[in-house]
């Protein structure tokens, strides 16, 4: 057996560890300090993800296949000629948190300081521009004070608009494990929605969305009046008093907590020394983002409790290496390592080090208004890498359009169609992970190694050469001379030597000669690279990185909630599921993960629902003033009422009507510039298709009709259809939509119901199945998927399993494919009591754990039904 690679997960901002096998196994890494061996769902089922199914794999000009050199010198020749005849603020880079650091670091050269301009922006405003806002106003620079390793030892881990367990499960995890050896050990989570990481809380604060200013401020005054203010620490921030002024005069009742909820939170947080505040999406998407983080960095200045262990204020990043984007400067604000555009001597210190012609001298555009400008026609050349932000971006309606009247747009990326790449010029193959080298650094500032263990298939290259290679085109030839990623990292550490001559917090610079060797073997290292005495924290001493050195405590005031608007009465709440990453180009290949949630959904409450006559599993149609999407409906009391939530993930690719971005509002916050994409006004329309169907097939299908959602499932895909039209016959459409060749098996078609039941199959095999019903398909689903690609059996026309045979249900569990129906039936008939004799029974929750939060809530359920049947019962 081979040995493995040891690489990182190229998914959130966790980074952990992970060891992979040539033959495709993975499994987390137990050295890697992260992750000490764990890997959540996704990580878990990276080995089903590298095939080479959709990928690009040759350059191509104008949807043409085209050699590598071609398609080199037509991208630097278009830039170069838009600079030339419109300056260098007409073109830009759109780039990504999924890019290695080396690649990112040479694209903001390039841009920065050969180009001339700071148009480069990346997928990492969308995510945590306002924690990078918040940072640099309280400490000066944009540091992480705290280690993972805090999550730990904290007495008090409040998480503030964080779906940990479902987007940083490892994070999680292992304040799960900390819990259970430290019973005292308290977590507060403040979430309007009451998501899974619920499961972990001691108190969960279900506040009005957007109120959390008025929350950290009630805290902070709290913590004034009853003397817990650090006098020595505070000697040491600048701001406190004017704060502190801002935050009496807070009004909590906007929060919607009632007295006694808000009272008991400010004692935690008053009374335990040892609190870590946990932030991520949830404050930073926000019209007031930077507002929320300094808020909760405020109340960590007062009481002194940060960069000491278990205390801190703790952003959380979304994206693989978002941090890493963020030392290179990687947005169109910032220089690299830490180092200020705005600063003339950072520029010209950089300029100096680079050896830059034309050092750009002001800020570029930030990514909403950048595409903005696109729209305007200011942007005439345009390169976006690794990321699609036709579906990511806020109306993304809008940007699909800007992107469009784009004269040049270079997309690199490793798959061959997204919603972005369709709107190229050119495309080039770039290196999917397991196939590139270079480092990644994850929230808690630990730089690790990603490592190749496959060839790069066809002709894609690692993004650093793509880009390289345009910018010695351009004439740039020494400054972009690199051979290898190492020489990057070199230089880049270099430079982050220079950046603390400035007293910049990134050093990095006893790397700056690294061997070859050493580069290779690298393991994982938290910076700054380890001083004397230091234990990897910041800030615990007193020292800041301000002109003063001073900490900053911001004066901060709730903004006034609009009144609801009565013609879009909902707010609209935004992002991830459990087993889904970004938009899907990775994740959707996985049967398993692709199982957990197989279409885009609206969550909405019970008492929503019966006023908008909606019904379980109706399809509904969203309506903002920017666009709309068409949902399953999943009624639930998770979700507070007048609210709506819906996935981030799902594309064109996937779905006729599910890309939730060009329905959401593009307003940002003024400071970071980071769209609100958790809070946009809207309204659910009546959808009603004359008929719904589910498909299975053994081979990918073309499932357009006026609604449909495809997911990959075991032996291939399943859809659900949905049509407004009636359907004359459906043995021809079950043809055309499976392709000619399928054989008829069987079938049972009821034109009076509006209901048919078709299954073919080739070989004995069943090879596809259609469901149509005038209402929403209640069919095993689990069950049918099941049978796939197995000997064929006309009994499967029921749609479900006879009376002995069991319907797994939805998955629950990814890695052990447990359903829903096998979780209860095995609760109730063997009498299982809590999450461990449900993983000695089933095995579900016992290998990435991610699914535990939910396997608790079903077991509460299935417990709290059967205890009301006993009481019935007496
Ligand atoms: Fe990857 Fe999961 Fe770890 Fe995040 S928590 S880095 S998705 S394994």
């Amino acid at each position: 057996m081979s040995a493995p690679v040891k690489t990182t997960c190229p998914y959130c901002g966790v980074g952990c560890g992970v060891l992979a096998y040539p033959d495709g196994r993975v499994k987390g890494d137990p050295d890697h300090p992260a992750n000490k061996g764990r890997l959540c769902s996704k990580g878990s089922a990276l080995g089903e993800t590298l095939d080479t199914e959709g990928r690009l794999l040759a350059p191509q000009i104008g949807g043409q296949p085209a050699g590598w050199d071609a398609a080199l010198d037509l991208v630097a020749q278009q830039f170069r000629e838009a600079v030339e005849n419109y300056g260098p603020d007409s073109v830009a880079f759109y780039g990504s948190g999924q890019l290695l650091t080396e690649d990112y670091y040479v694209a903001n050269k390039l841009m920065k300081g050969f180009i001339g301009s700071a148009n480069m922006d990346t997928n990492s405003r969308l995510c945590m521009a306002s924690s990078v806002a918040g940072h640099k106003r309280a400490f000066g620079t944009d540091t992480v004070p705290g280690i993972y390793e805090d999550l730990e030892l904290a007495d008090l881990v409040v998480l503030v608009g964080s779906n940990l367990a479902w987007c940083h499960p490892v994070l999680y995890q292992r304040i799960a494990a900390a819990k259970v050896s430290r019973p005292h050990m308290r977590v507060v989570v403040v979430d309007p929605r009451r998501t899974a990481t619920c499961d972990l809380a001691d108190q969960h604060l279900a506040i009005v969305p957007g109120t959390d200013v008025a929350l950290f401020n009630t805290v902070l005054s709290h913590i004034s009046r009853h003397g817990a203010v650090d006098v020595a620490f505070s000697s040491r921030v600048s701001g406190l008093k004017k704060a502190l002024l801002a935050a009496f005069e807070e009004d909590p009742k906007v929060t919607g907590l009632s007295d006694v909820e808000m009272a008991t939170f400010c004692e935690a947080f008053t009374k335990t020394e040892k609190v870590v505040t946990v932030y991520s999406q949830g404050v930073n998407q926000a019209c007031d983002g930077t507002d929320k983080v300094n808020a909760i960095l405020n109340c960590h200045l007062a009481t002194g409790r940060i960069g000491r262990p278990g205390m801190g204020p703790f952003s959380i990043t979304g994206q693989p290496n978002a941090m890493g984007g963020r030392e290179v400067g990687g947005l169109s604000n910032m220089l690299a390592c830490h180092l200020d555009l705005d600063v003339s001597k950072h520029r010209a210190a950089v300029e100096t080090f680079w050896q830059a012609p034309n050092l750009a001298q002001t800020a570029g555009f930030k990514a909403v208004d950048l595409f903005e400008a696109m729209a305007d026609g200011q942007i005439r050349a345009l390169w976006i890498m690794s990321t699609n932000p036709a579906v990511s971006m806020p109306e993304a309606d809008r940007v699909r359009l800007a992107i469009k009247k784009c004269p040049f747009v270079v997309v690199s990326d490793v798959v061959a169609r997204t919603d972005t790449s369709v709107l190229a010029d050119v495309l080039l193959p770039a290196a999917a992970w397991g196939e590139k080298e270079g480092t990644v650094t994850n929230s808690d500032r630990t730089i690790s190694r990603q490592r190749a263990f496959l060839p790069a298939p066809g002709e894609a290259r690692p993004d650093w050469q793509i880009i390289c290679d345009v910018a010695k085109r351009m004439g740039w030839i020494e400054a972009f001379g690199f051979t290898s990623p190492v020489e990057i990292f070199r230089e880049h550490a270099t430079l982050s030597g220079i950046a603390a001559e400035f007293g910049r917090d990134f050093d990095i610079s006893a790397a700056r000669d690294i061997s070859d060797h050493d580069y290779e073997t690298w393991e994982p290292r938290r910076w700054p690279f380890k001083r004397e005495g230091g234990d990897g924290r910041f800030f615990g001493n007193g020292q800041f990185f301000t002109p003063n050195g001073l900490g900053r405590a911001v004066s901060v005031r709730q903004k006034p909630l609009a009144p609801r608007d009565q013609a879009y009465p909902f707010i609209l709440n935004t992002g991830r599921v459990r087993d889904h990453w970004h938009t899907m180009t990775r994740t959707g290949k996985s049967a398993r993960l692709s199982g957990h949630m197989a279409e885009p959904f609206v969550e909405i409450h019970p008492n929503d629902a019966k006023d908008e006559g909606v019904a379980p599993a109706d399809l509904v149609k969203l309506e903002t003033t920017d666009g709309t999407a068409i949902l399953r409906a999943r009624v639930t009391d998770c979700i507070p009422q007048g609210n709506l939530f819906v996935p981030m993930h799902w594309t064109a690719q996937w779905s006729s009507d599910g890309r939730v971005g060009g329905a959401i509002h593009a307003s940002v916050d003024p400071i970071s510039g980071q769209p609100a994409l958790k809070f946009s006004r809207a309204r659910l329309m009546s959808f009603q298709p004359v008929w719904y169907g589910f498909a299975l097939s053994t081979q990918v299908f073309d499932p357009s009709t006026d609604y449909w959602a495809l997911a990959k499932c075991k032996s291939g895909y399943s859809a659900e259809l949905a049509g407004l039209q009636g359907v004359e016959d459906w043995s021809i459409f079950a043809r055309e939509l499976f392709g000619q060749g399928e054989k008829m098996e069987s079938q049972v078609i009821s034109p009076e119901r509006g209901s048919a039941r078709i299954l073919l199959s080739q070989h004995g095999v069943l090879t596809g199945a259609l469901f149509v019903s005038p209402r929403p398909v209640e069919v095993a689903r689990g069950f049918l998927i099941n049978h796939l690609g197995q000997p064929f059996n006309s009994n499967l026309l029921a749609g479900r399993p006879a009376v002995d045979q069991p319907d797994p249900g939805a998955a629950v569990c990814s890695c052990f494919n447990v359903g829903a129906n096998t979780i209860r039936t095995a609760i109730e008939s063997k009498g299982l009591r809590n999450v461990d004799e449900i993983g000695a029974a089933l095995q579900a929750g016992t290998n990435c754990g991610s699914c535990r939060p939910e396997l608790r809530s079903l077991l509460r359920s299935v417990l709290h039904e059967s205890a009301q049947l006993n009481v019935a019962v007496e």
